[in-house]
């Protein structure tokens, strides 16, 4: 074979050195990204390095400027903080401090440099690469370096990664870092309902974000607090009357417990500070004009940035650190400076400064005390979720209320298994619909219990709900209302229509998995039928194993994948006195490999097995060779097992145990293999951040979906097919889906899933991550 022309070039151009560093504020998931820029990096034929403490260590140069392998940043996926450390640094302020940064990075060939860190950092950044040339035409004309050894650096290749667990930089949904803080903000405020509820007492809970909200407000939505402070939008009149209508009204309709999330950079509209303090002495305030209330102050300070990385945040790292990589490798000299961002569930890369001067413009219009600026330049989920937040606090007020002849009888239903964020969803669409005159009604116990139990007194399958009740879900597993798999057919669809003409429904949003999506479609076919059937139906999908039609997220599945994380990270780490030790974990997820290759991409597996693909005799072949391979050469570095997942269908023979035996056998006592099934487990307890927050955000707009409809529009039904429709994140958007499309061109109906995975191309991330040989795939 003769070698193509472009690889002998590629094979003679000197390997590019590409570095990674971190700075700012340390943020959860900043281990996973510098493991995937040096992986991807090596992977890529460039060589890696780390560049210690930040801008202090390019300052400082020499020892600080390190050389990685591929080796020395194993198991960093499951560390928290970051492992190269990260520093504030006066010097690089200063031109004279860029200037030694500059000379470090010629000595030591650096090509390219790659920074995940705050809109501090990237600044940094962006005036080093724009000072660059003058930088080391200073550094010739002072003799401190030679024409020749600043030659091949014309150019400073720069890519921004946005660590930060405030989540504050424009043009990004998340930054890395921001889920784990609001995971740990949401555990503590758990917690601190349980003490509030028992004592009747109430808490403010000081959150960080000096000019962000993010953290207060997502936290906000996600426990269903009572009241918010975040800097963007203080309340128009005075807080003081507000908070104190909206607690004073909570209280009065039976709530036990008061929750007041405060952003450290909370103000007035006035632009004056509010403390705590000030929120507490309003709440305690024993006389006329105060509550009167049994107050606490909870400041959670640093907590909130420790522990190790959500799920979210380490596929998030992970595949911004791939994908930086390859920027630079594409960078030519008139390539605008890139950071790496993500919208909706699509990694994009966005022009560094724009991103950097709408953050600076953010924090401007809150000096300005232009609020509505302030709002504007947030992102779209940011005011979706103010809007969240108001909807389910302000549930009883407000001129939202739709004209009689407009409010709507909406029938709940949950379908299939139970998945984190369903209460979440029926929560907030309850609350919504409260505060829009439209009468939510929840039907127990899915299709099955409707069709079964809907006359039962006193307990009947069709009941109204009670705020109160409903109130106390937001942070709950499981499915309040009950959920079923059984489908309408197989409940008898004449007695299903039936009592949806009976109980005069004018919509159904159904919350669920896979049954849930055959269900709607069941019910769209039964409408030529039954006429009662022709009213507007939508499907929030719900299921952990993320098979539905028509949406690359559904409810649950981060839920799982957080489950599946702590799992992993356990079980990795018990092998830690053995170290050889392969375990082979056996994952939920029907015939959707998602799951597991998702779970594979945050701890660093070193195969995936999946149904899409199956397992073959020279598979597993492949991976025992790599896995003897692995430990042959392991001088010591690992602190801990392999893993290995197994999706539970991926083959009808090759399961967890069998693979874990056939590993033990063939590595001949050089190591250890063991099978290891989390089960149900998976299910998760209490629902992550950010699928309770997805379920208020999503359940809001599909109900506005149903009211576009309105009431009576049996016409308008049959002739638009969004009347059955699905809602969905897909790539940077979302979007709802006619349910006739996906069942006819979408769905893969044998396999109960999509007929495209979205995230099949993950696969190969996880594989060149960990390692995993070349082999040919089966078909
Ligand atoms: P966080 O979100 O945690 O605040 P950050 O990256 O914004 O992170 P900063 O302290 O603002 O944190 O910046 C980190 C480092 O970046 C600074 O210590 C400094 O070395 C460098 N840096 C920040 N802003 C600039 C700037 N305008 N010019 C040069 N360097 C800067």
């Amino acid at each position: 074979t003769t070698t193509p022309p472009d690889s002998i070039a590629a094979m003679a151009a000197p390997k590019k050195k590409i570095a990674v560093m971190t700075s700012g504020g340390d943020s959860p998931g900043m281990n996973g990204v510098v493991r995937a820029v040096v992986r991807t990096a090596i992977h890529l034929g460039c060589d890696a390095f780390a560049v210690y403490e930040g801008y202090e260590g390019l300052v400082r140069g020499g020892d600080y400027i390190k050389r990685m392998e591929w080796h020395d940043v194993r198991g960093w996926l499951s560390e928290g903080g970051t492992l190269i450390g990260t520093a504030r640094c006066m010097a690089f302020y200063e031109r004279p401090g860029r200037m030694t940064a500059a000379k470090n990075m010629v000595l030591h060939g650096i090509d390219a440099l790659i920074i995940c860190g705050g809109d501090g950092s990237l600044t940094g950044a962006d005036k080093f690469r724009a000072e660059w040339p003058s930088l080391l035409e200073e550094l010739v004309s002072k003799g401190e370096l030679t024409k020749d050894q600043v030659a091949p650096y014309k150019h400073l290749n720069i890519v921004g990664i946005v660590g930060s667990i405030d989540n504050d930089l424009s043009g990004t949904d998340a930054t890395v870092g921001c889920y784990s803080a609001l995971a740990r903000i949401c555990e503590m405020v758990d917690y601190i309902e349980a003490t509030a509820s028992s004592h009747s007492r109430a808490f403010v809970i000081e959150v960080m974000g000096r000019h962000c909200g993010w953290l207060a407000l997502l936290a906000g939505v996600a426990s269903g607090a009572d009241f918010i402070f975040i800097p963007e939008r203080p309340q128009p009149q005075d807080w003081r009357e507000d908070m104190g209508n909206v607690v004073t009204r909570h209280r009065s309709l039976g709530k036990r417990k008061t929750i007041v999330i405060v952003a450290e950079g909370a103000r007035d509209k006035d632009g004056n500070k509010i403390t705590p303090e000030d929120v507490r002495d309003l709440l305690a305030d024993k006389t006329e004009d105060g509550l009167g209330l049994d107050t606490r102050i909870t400041t959670l300070g640093h907590v909130q940035r420790g522990g190790t990385a959500v799920a979210y945040d380490r596929m998030l790292g992970t595949l911004q650190g791939v994908e930086a990589v390859h920027a630079v490798l594409e960078a030519t000299p008139d390539t605008e400076t890139c950071f790496i961002a993500i919208n909706e569930n699509k990694i994009v890369r966005k022009p560094l400064m724009e991103a950097v001067q709408d953050t600076k413009k953010v924090a401007a219009a809150v000096d300005a005390k232009d609020f509505e600026k302030a709002m504007s330049l947030r992102d779209a989920e940011f005011s979706d979720q103010y809007f969240s937040y108001l909807t389910t606090t302000n549930v009883m007020v407000g001129d939202n209320k739709l004209p009689e002849k407009n409010r709507m009888k909406i029938g709940f239903i949950n379908v299939g298994a139970p998945a984190g964020g369903m209460n979440a969803a029926v929560r907030a669409a309850v609350a919504y619909c409260i505060s829009r005159g439209h009468e939510p009604v929840g039907i127990h116990n899915g299709f099955a219990g409707f069709a079964r139990h809907h006359g039962d007194k006193p307990l009947g399958a069709v009941r109204p709900f009670n705020w109160l009740e409903v109130d106390g879900w937001a942070s709950k597993g499981g499915s309040e209302i009950g959920t079923n798999r059984e489908l309408p057919a197989d409940s008898g669809m004449d007695l299903i229509a039936d009592l949806i003409e009976q109980y005069g429904f004018d919509a159904l949003f159904i919350v669920g998995g896979f049954e849930a999506f055959h269900s709607v479609s069941q019910l769209r076919k039964a409408r030529e039928e039954y006429p009662s059937l022709c009213i507007p139906i939508c499907l929030l999908p719900a299921t952990i194993s993320n098979n539905v039609p028509g949406t690359e997220y559904s409810l649950g599945s981060d839920t799982c994948l957080n489950e599946l994380v702590n799992y992993c990270d356990k079980v990795k780490q018990s092998a830690s006195a053995t170290r050889r030790r392969v375990f082979v974990i056996e994952t939920q997820g029907g015939r959707s490999g998602y799951i597991a290759t998702l779970s594979g991409l945050n701890v660093g597996a070193s195969a995936v097995y999946i149904p899409e693909e199956g397992i073959s005799l020279a598979m597993l072949n492949a991976d025992v060779n790599h896995l003897k391979q692995e430990f042959k050469n392991d001088r010591g570095q690992s602190r801990a097992g392999r893993l290995i997942l197994v999706n539970e269908k991926a083959s009808k023979v090759y399961d967890a145990k069998l693979i874990a035996s056939i590993i033990r056998e063939e590595a001949h006592d050089r190591f250890e293999s063991r099978e290891s099934i989390p089960g149900h487990v998976q299910q998760g307890g209490a629902p992550s951040p950010m699928d309770r927050c997805r379920a208020v955000r999503l359940a809001i707009k599909c109900i506005q979906h149903l009211e576009d409809f309105g009431c009576h529009a049996h016409n308008r039904v049959k002739k638009d097919p969004n009347s059955t429709a699905v809602i969905g994140i897909q790539g940077s958007d979302v979007v709802f889906t006619p349910m006739k499309d996906l069942e006819e061109r979408g769905t893969d109906w044998p396999n109960r899933r999509p007929k495209t995975a979205h995230w099949l191309g993950l696969r190969d991330v996880v594989d060149m991550l960990g390692g995993r040989p070349d082999y040919p795939r089966p078909e």
